[in-house]
């Protein structure tokens, strides 16, 4: 198979697995989905969900989330991880969105990867999940399943994302970034693996015999 052969391939047994993958961290605007995607770094969506489910009953905005003020919301998300961090990107991202973004939350990938807390794949989501622009947000849990199933020689998330974009329609991104996430967290966890195990790897490499040795993100 070539490498669009396999991007077909997958992508056909992933609509077939997951029709219609939802986004796993709750929300209720643009803003409330940002704080999640902030929150999920190093921390499970589950955790997220709950936290946020307190969070967001006290400020779905950044006005309200700055009067919440730094002890408050520390104490709602310290279960998180990295809480003392993420506690301070709130508060200032909060802050700038109020001052400079009339509380709006930016549309574009670049201006909202100048907010506090906020890389390019957390921006991509928001972009996508909350105003449907076409995104594809590679964390590195996909960045691995494309080496493994040879969509992508990509040394970083970076160059990953390149190639998948090339591969894949792009009305596609968006839904495709959730469906290798649960694809990824059902079958493909696991550090090591010879390739050899699921359905798309015997389907797409039949021959392969030998390690799949990927580059870390
Ligand atoms: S066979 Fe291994 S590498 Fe391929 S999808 Fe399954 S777990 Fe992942």
């Amino acid at each position: 198979m070539t490498r669009k052969e396999r991007a077909i391939y997958i992508q056909k047994e992933l609509e077939k697995l997951y029709p219609n993958p939802k986004p796993p961290l709750k929300f209720v605007n643009s803003y409330t989905l940002l704080i999640a995607v902030l929150l999920s770094a190093q921390c499970t969506d589950e955790r997220v969900n709950i936290v946020t489910k307190d969070l967001f009953k006290l400020a779905k905005n950044p006005k309200d989330m700055l009067k919440l003020g730094e002890k408050r919301i520390y104490q709602i998300i310290k279960s998180c991880g990295l809480a003392p961090k993420k506690t301070k990107a709130i508060l200032k991202t909060s802050k700038i969105l109020c001052d400079k973004f009339n509380s709006r939350i930016p549309r574009d990938i670049e201006i909202l990867e100048t907010l506090a807390g906020v890389g390019h794949k957390t921006a991509s989501v928001v972009v996508n999940q909350a105003f449907g622009h076409p995104s594809f947000a590679v964390d590195t849990h996909i960045h691995r399943l494309a080496q493994r199933w040879g969509l992508s020689k990509g040394k970083n998330v970076q160059e990953t994302e390149k190639d998948l974009k090339l591969l894949f329609p792009e009305d596609s991104w968006g839904k495709l970034h959730l469906q290798i996430i649960f694809y990824g967290r059902e079958f493909c966890s696991a550090r090591e693996c010879f390739g050899l195990e699921c359905k798309i790897c015997k389907a797409i490499y039949p021959k392969r015999r030998s390690k799949v040795i990927t580059n870390k993100a």
